[in-house]
């Protein structure tokens, strides 16, 4: 496309045109964008699960340190590791953009191409969507479908006391970039703080594979913390948990940074959020096969607490001390 066409020039339909093009199509007899509903067929005997978030600039992201390719692949991440803690594999999805005016287009061009690599990365369709204006900032919304068996799907009510409580790879990376990026760093690789807060891993490999091995009895992603996120797990299985902080799976790079900060950051890691590393209750005779699992979607997986019959969560220090968080996670209101 030229890069004098503006959006103003393109419109709606000349967008919803361009969007269209760049992402592979449902095949008839399902129908994708361009009728006024999606038509979609789950695969014989799957349960669709359903899952949406929306994306807010100033809220969820800041144009200023966000290059627009990592914010599209954000975007779907976040709502493919909804897909991964249910143990699903992900079929189509949902883009709805609501688009300031002026807007540079060749933004929105990355941001789409973005999207598209990790549509294509992870198999998903997109299947439709809606254009608007706003009146303030950048909006992103996006309604991810996937399937599963209902018996193997993973909910958050399923944790029993005695229960290991287990996370992927390691938390407060996300956090710490973020920490960061708002101090002037910039994107310096990958795997570092930065590249973790700004281009997220859905674990969707690690989560299937846990649900269809059926050795897990809960699971969620971490997207608020850990102590926010356990505590969904806890209040919806009406139990409770004890965490050992000094068993958190920390980076190379976050061990450097906290032993420069007095206190020790824990709550950056447990409370940071935005880690989308998943989280899961198993009984302890399951250990050996989980790591196998944890081997084959190479993934460090680490037993971090027990389940508890108690109805909350608690965190021990290192020395034993109880851990009082300053807030449990992010909330918006
Ligand atoms: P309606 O007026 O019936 O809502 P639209 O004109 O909004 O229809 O959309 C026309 C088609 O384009 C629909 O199939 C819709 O799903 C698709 N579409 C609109 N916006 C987007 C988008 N941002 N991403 C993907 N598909 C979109
Ligand atoms: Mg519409």
């Amino acid at each position: 496309m030229c890069a004098e066409v503006s959006l103003s020039v393109l419109g709606e339909f000349g967008l919803i045109e361009q969007i269209r093009a760049r992402f592979p199509q449902p095949v008839l007899p399902e129908l994708g964008i361009g009728d006024d509903a999606a038509l979609l067929t789950p695969s014989p005997g799957m349960q669709l699960l359903v899952s949406t978030d929306l994306l807010a600039e100033g809220v969820h992201f800041d144009r200023t340190f966000t290059p627009p390719r990592l914010l599209g692949r954000k975007a779907l991440a976040v709502n493919l590791s909804d897909l991964a803690a249910m143990g699903a594999r992900p079929r189509w999805f949902f883009l709805s953009l609501a688009i300031p005016s002026p807007f540079p287009l060749g933004e929105i061009e990355e941001i789409l191409d973005g999207l598209a690599e990790q549509a294509a990365a992870h198999d998903c369709v997109l299947a439709g969507g809606d254009t608007c204006g706003s009146k303030s900032g950048l909006l992103i919304s996006i309604t991810v479908l996937g399937e599963q068996s209902l018996e193997l799907v993973l909910k958050r009510s399923g944790a029993v006391p005695g229960d290991d409580v287990w996370v992927s790879g390691t938390l407060g990376d996300s956090a710490l970039g973020l920490h960061l990026l708002q101090k002037g760093q910039r994107l310096n690789g990958e795997g570092t703080p930065i590249a973790r807060h700004l281009d997220p891993v859905p674990r969707l490999l690690l989560g299937r594979e846990l649900a269809e091995a059926g050795l897990a009895h809960a699971m969620i992603d971490i997207s608020d913390g850990l102590l926010a996120d356990l505590g969904h797990i806890c209040r919806q299985s009406g139990c409770g948990a004890e965490l050992a902080l000094e068993k958190l799976p920390l980076s190379e790079q976050f061990r450097i940074y906290a032993a420069e900060q007095k206190p020790f950051p824990w709550q950056m890691a447990v409370s940071g959020g935005e880690d989308y590393e998943l989280c899961f209750t198993a009984p302890p005779g399951n250990r050996a096969a989980i790591h196998e699992i944890g081997k084959k979607s190479g993934l460090l997986l680490t037993v971090v607490g027990k389940v508890t019959s108690c109805g909350q969560v608690h965190a021990k220090l290192p020395d034993g001390a109880v851990f009082a968080p300053s807030a449990s996670g992010y909330t918006h209101f």
